[in-house]
């Protein structure tokens, strides 16, 4: 597959599709708990999980890495065998989360089916090569989350990385990213992002991890659905059996009861129709779409054509093109203007603003100009 990453970037990546490697019924479900804790913590939660899905992956996180020190940093090795005593009694494949070289190697040795790579490690470059290094050659599935931060480079860089040393079987994982104001997310979402990693590796696996968006059970049905509705292959749910005593994440975690009410909530949508009806009527709306759209961008043009007449006057007067107070009476109005037919008042800010920032663009290359 080749595609196009920046401009300047173009990069080979050869990844397999999903189905090739994994059969499953959409969307594909990685459960399990934040972290093992017990052999029958680990077991009781796969034989409820088998009991009430059929079909799923199972985790258990093994080394935690946690932000706090003094918290509970996992079993470790010692739950390398519970992990194989899932795969044996329950016959379904097993994933844990690998932060060195060390940890690869064990989970290589002892047969672990699966591997992922954690936020916080897919935020560091050496960390994510080491991992790399430690897998060169080998023929292993690796889920990579996203990075804590909003920095998309990254997430495409440990995909790279990952690539580079032969790793084919990669699935990126949306786990939402640090917010930095108060939200009902643990999380924010920030769906622009892997919709963005989404147009640049069209082929790329995609799963959400709606319990570290949200951080709470309440959400996860609306978090899941919109993920699915975003044509995300699959989800990966904390479950536990009693997610009130658990040692790691116990806020987000569910039932697997729970967890099969959530499953038989969810809508599953083709990404295709064949339906012709279907097919015409989609594609007399999208004639009207695209008619508005050429309106849209001639209205804007007009638009900045006044700028451009206003950024002569001030610039001949001698006056700023910044004028704050105008600016903020335009936000005000529309704002108002937009809640009136039911736009969204961020998303009138954030069109205007980028309105206002070509118009500023447009009015500093008229008073500089010569
Ligand atoms: C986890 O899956 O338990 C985990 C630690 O996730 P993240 O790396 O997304 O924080
Ligand atoms: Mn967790």
């Amino acid at each position: 597959m080749l595609f196009q990453i920046k401009k300047s970037m173009t990069v080979n990546l050869t990844i397999d599709s999903l189905q090739k490697w994994h059969p499953h019924t959409k969307p594909l479900l990685i459960a399990g708990p934040c972290s093992a804790e017990t052999e029958s913590q680990v077991l009781n939660t796969a034989k409820l999980l088998k009991k009430y899905n059929h079909n799923f992956i199972y985790r258990a996180g093994l080394w935690k890495p946690r932000s706090r020190a003094g918290t509970f940093e996992g079993v470790g090795n010692k739950g390398i065998k519970w992990l194989q005593q899932v795969q044996q009694q329950f016959n379904v494949k097993v994933c844990t989360e690998v932060a060195t070289a060390k940890h690869v190697e064990v989970c290589l040795k002892n047969n672990i089916d699966i591997l992922w790579i954690g936020a916080r490690t897919t935020a560091n470059p050496f960390s994510v090569q080491e991992i790399a290094n430690a897998l060169r050659g080998v023929d292993i599935p690796v889920l990579i989350k996203n990075p804590i931060s909003d920095d998309l480079d990254l997430w495409i860089g440990a995909i790279e990385r990952l690539n580079l040393v032969g790793i084919t079987k990669i699935v990126a994982v949306h786990r939402g990213f640090f917010k930095p104001a108060e939200s009902e997310f643990r999380n924010a979402p920030m769906w622009e992002l892997p919709i963005k990693l989404k147009s640049l590796l069209p082929d790329l696996p995609m799963i959400c991890d709606p319990s570290h968006i949200t951080g709470n059970p309440k959400l996860l049905p609306h978090i899941a659905q919109k993920a699915l509705d975003l044509d995300m292959d699959g989800l990966m749910i904390e479950t536990h059996e009693n997610p009130k005593v658990a040692l790691s994440d116990a806020a987000q975690q569910i039932t697997p009861v729970q967890l099969k009410k959530l499953m038989d909530s969810l809508v599953i949508r083709n990404q295709f129709s064949d339906s012709i009806t279907f097919k015409n009527k989609l594609e007399q709306l999208r004639e009207q779409i695209d008619i508005l759209d050429n309106e849209m961008v001639d209205l804007l043009a007009r638009r900045m054509t006044l700028s451009k007449k206003i950024g002569k006057y001030k610039k001949d007067n001698n006056v700023t093109i910044l004028q704050i107070r105008r600016w903020k009476k335009i936000l005000q109005t529309q704002s108002k203007h937009g809640s009136l037919v039911g736009f969204d008042d961020e998303f009138i800010r954030s069109l205007f603003t980028l309105i206002h920032d070509e118009s500023i663009k447009v009015q500093t290359n008229v008073m500089n100009k010569k």
